[in-house]
């Protein structure tokens, strides 16, 4: 009989990582992400990995995110060496990514090192370093949207399209055990079929065991409509102050959606004059992989980018300067007015957006706009959670500029959806949650009983469920 253990993203939003195994025949892996919303030394040191990587027959990849695929180079260094099934634009943003959070962390390893060496101390030694991350990405073995492949005499793998980002995957696994054919549906992150850009999440109506996602569990998103309708309200409020707004972004998906807004409100003439700054070296990279690979986005959107014959989100949106350098980010901070800069970090954990909090936030004319989940423990959480003061580089800062949620610009499936996508599958699986804060989940979980008459299960870290 084929088990799941959850060893990340149980009862929390991220580190996504589940053990699929059979005794004796496979263990694979789904996802294998790593904890964020904290100090990136401090999680990669204290990531454990609590299973023998070489005894791991293979990895399936879910999609780019780093909280389901940046403890791949760790994995590897502890001796992982066997393929990463992902689909091809998850390896193009993987090259990205993983070389980013590589650039950071070794950054800040010098640091801590230097500081440790100022008292005394023993330096702490890198948990992985560049050669891991090449060997991750040589081991990337793509698979398209709807194709199966043999991984082995008893697995078979499918993707489907999540619709969450670009490259995205809903993970079909069917093995054959004993005789016997078993399936188990991994949701990855499931989109908001309400996005634009993303196709809506694939409907599969067959499983034995249903693992999926919940972190809007205990929730439905605005519609888009209200959430465009809020955007333009907020930005003509702010340019009518004189003030400047700030959007913390992730790099990978939200970025493009909100360049693709600020493109559609600029040709509906209601984007004033506003100068936009996407001051992110690898979100610029990241809106070239969207670029290159329009054709897995929604026909409809692509549609509209290509009206104008221009596919490529920087010419949909006119006023858009790229900041790369860091010289090209201070500039943004002489601009007294009208700028719209996006910035990671989307959880305000790192990155240029911190610089432009320290040089914003304690104006009341400025806007900060957040359009993304903000894990516990972030920068993000705080201010959404309506902090008065906040720390930023051993300084205080009073909270006086506004603070706007749009939560329409999600790119997880709200409440309903997730029971809309369970919905369909029409020999009543197993339902386990993950993917969610606990409250989120239960929530889910109760919604379900209630309208499905389906008991979900809510495993734990390190349970393991059998199917
Ligand atoms: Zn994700």
């Amino acid at each position: 009989m084929p088990t799941l253990t959850c060893f990340g993203a149980a009862r929390e939003v991220t580190g996504s990582c589940h053990l699929l195994e059979s005794a004796g025949e496979f263990r694979l892996l789904l996802d294998c992400g790593m904890h964020q919303g904290g100090d990136d030394v401090k999680s990669a040191e204290q990531e454990k990995i609590q299973f023998d990587p070489r005894s791991i027959d293979a990895v399936v990849l879910s999609h780019g995110h780093l909280d389901h695929s940046g403890l791949l180079p760790k994995l590897v260094r502890q001796g992982f060496s066997k393929p990463i099934y992902c689909t091809s634009a998850t390896a193009d943003l993987l090259k990205i990514l993983l070389w980013d959070s590589w650039g950071l962390y070794q950054r800040d390893l010098e640091r801590e090192n230097l500081r440790r060496e100022r008292r005394g101390k023993k330096a702490q030694p890198a948990a992985y370093d560049a050669a891991d991350v090449e060997a991750v990405l040589s081991l990337c073995d793509t698979c398209g949207y709807g194709q199966p492949r043999q991984i082995n005499q008893w697995l078979s793998l499918t993707f489907h399209d999540a619709g969450h980002i670009l490259g995205s995957a809903i993970v079909e696994l069917r093995m054959t055990v004993g005789g016997q054919v078993r399936t188990l549906v991994f949701s990855g992150d499931l989109g908001n079929s309400d996005s634009v850009l993303m196709r809506p999440p694939a409907i599969l109506q067959k499983a034995d065991l249903v693992l999926l996602e919940g972190t809007y569990g205990n929730r439905n998103h605005r519609s888009m409509d209200d959430t465009i309708s809020q955007l333009t309200d907020i930005l003509a409020e702010t340019w009518n102050r004189r003030g400047n707004v700030l959007i913390p972004a992730f790099a990978v998906g939200r970025t493009q959606e909100i360049l693709f807004y600020l493109g559609r409100l600029h040709r509906q003439g209601k984007l004033d004059n506003w100068r936009v700054y996407l001051d992110s070296p690898m979100a610029i990279n990241v809106t070239g992989v969207y670029d290159h690979w329009l054709k897995l986005l929604d026909e409809a959107d692509v549609r509209e980018l290509n009206e104008l014959d221009q596919q490529s989100f920087q010419r949909f949106l006119p006023s858009l300067t790229l900041s790369q350098s860091s010289e090209d980010s201070m500039a943004i901070n002489k601009v007294a007015a009208g700028a719209i800069i996006i910035a990671g970090s989307g959880m305000c954990t790192g990155g240029r957006i911190r610089h432009h909090i320290k040089h914003r936030i304690w104006q009341e004319r400025n806007t900060m706009i957040f359009i993304g989940y903000q894990a516990q423990g972030s920068l993000g959480r705080l201010i959404v959670d309506g902090a008065q003061h906040i720390k930023l580089f051993r300084d205080q800062y009073a909270v006086r500029a506004r603070i706007e949620t749009l939560g329409g610009f999600s790119a997880h499936a709200g409440q309903r959806q997730l029971l809309d996508w369970f919905g369909h599958f029409d020999n009543q699986p197993q339902l386990a949650l993950v993917h969610g804060e606990l409250a989120s989940l239960q929530a889910l979980a109760e919604k379900f009983q209630a309208e499905q008459q389906v008991q979900a299960r809510i495993p734990a870290m390190g349970e393991t469920l059998a199917f």
